[in-house]
């Protein structure tokens, strides 16, 4: 009996290590499923992470540059890329590669655990001109091992621009206000001196000194007029504009001026009405037609016309038979202080600021401004303005 209890016993056992044994390899596969799975789903994390990074560099305006401690790209956004020309896979490459300039590579090699951050302005090579502003900052360890660095370009091209831009308008206006007023002065130091005895030579000099003081009014007046549209501020009383009355009305004010170089003014401006703001719209016309008058020679044709643009906008038109515009200065001759000739427009009483005054309060009401010239024949200036 006994040998039998034995074997059934022992049996038992096996029969119990064996389901044992298989219940530990099923709790060891699903162990190293859930393992695999939660791998599987932290590389989703990372991976997700990353994309997300990724999306938020590219979307910088600033150019972004991550080195890591032996100085190779870990990381270059698009806008980096772009700035230098870079191509798309720059990780692995030093910065000298990726960007090709040695200043940048320097100042990123000149940081130190003692300076770790340093910034500097940087021009592009190449045509046209650009500038960068350039940070880095690296990160040190205790041991003071560089671990990896930051480094940010801020296109700086536009606001050079506008630096450039205000720097030769503050040049331009020292120099158009200094002519006159020098003037001045050296007449008034000349009637003083003595000149004032002879009633002859006193009236000449007093004449000249109005006149150079009647042209630094219209320059101060002109200079206050684009800088009140320039700073944004200006408020325009829009409403409907009858064009033809204004224009009769202009004609009538510019007669005597006309008559003094035999120039007839024509009004063809068929009924139209715009919706502007009406001092403005005088202004503008105003400022082409005394142009009209003053370069489009003596005993010449000063035409002001209208008509319905294409889409749907009202055009008005000045037009001379003087000499033209060259092609090369159409555009130019919209900028503050451009002359075709100097002299001539000085001479004249010009400030070199009336076309701009022009366009600005055009572009003020939607507009656009344009010039159609042939050399010899004339030039005949364009403005569009919405219907009213
Ligand atoms: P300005 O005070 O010198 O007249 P504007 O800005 O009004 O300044 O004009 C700029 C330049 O454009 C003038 O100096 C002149 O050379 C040129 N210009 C303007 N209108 C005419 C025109 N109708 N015919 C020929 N040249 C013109």
């Amino acid at each position: 009996m006994w040998p039998y209890l034995i074997i059934a016993s022992l049996l038992a056992l096996a029969a119990w290590l064996a389901w044992r044994l298989r219940r530990s390899q099923a709790e060891a596969e699903q162990l190293r499923t859930q393992n695999a799975s939660l791998a599987d789903g932290q590389r989703l994390a990372a991976l997700q992470a990353r994309a997300q990074e990724t999306a938020v560099f590219n979307s910088m305006v600033e150019g972004l540059v991550l080195l890591d401690g032996q100085g190779r790209i870990q990381l270059a956004n698009r806008q980096f890329s772009r700035l230098f020309g870079a191509g798309d896979n720059l990780t692995g490459k030093t910065i000298i590669e990726a960007a090709r300039m040695h200043e940048v590579a320097e100042l990123v090699d000149g940081l130190s655990a003692d300076e770790p951050a340093h910034g500097a302005e940087l021009r592009l090579p190449g045509l046209p001109d650009r500038w960068l502003e350039v940070n880095a900052a690296a990160v040190f360890d205790t041991q003071q091992r560089r671990k990896g660095t930051v480094v940010v370009f801020h296109d700086l091209t536009r606001l050079k621009k506008l630096e450039r831009n205000r720097e030769e308008f503050v040049a331009n206006v020292s120099h158009e206000l200094r002519t006159p007023l020098s003037l001045i002065k050296g007449y008034t130091e000349t009637l003083l001196d003595g000149a004032k005895d002879n009633p002859e030579v006193s009236l000449k000099f007093l004449q000249t000194i109005d006149r150079n003081a009647e042209r630094l009014k219209l320059l101060i007046e002109d200079l206050l007029t684009i800088s009140e549209l320039e700073s944004g501020r200006i408020r325009l009383q829009l409403q409907p504009v009858a064009l033809k009355p204004l224009v009769d009305k202009l004609c009538e004010d510019f007669k005597p001026r006309a008559a003094s170089r035999d120039v007839t003014l024509v009004n063809e401006v068929p009924d139209l009405t715009a919706n502007a703001d009406s001092d403005r719209v005088q202004q503008v016309i105003s400022n082409l037609v005394d142009n009209a008058i003053k370069y489009g020679g003596s005993e010449g044709t000063v035409t002001i016309r209208g008509r319905t643009g294409q889409d749907g906008t009202i055009e008005l038109c000045v037009a001379d038979n003087g000499p033209g515009i060259p092609e090369d200065a159409r555009e130019r001759i919209f900028e503050r202080f451009y002359r075709l000739d100097k002299a001539r427009s000085r001479e004249q009483g010009g400030t070199g600021l009336g076309l701009s005054i022009v366009k600005h309060i055009i572009q003020c009401h939607g507009g656009k401004v344009w010039v159609e010239s042939e050399p010899g024949k004339g030039s005949r200036f364009f403005f569009s303005l919405p219907q009213g």
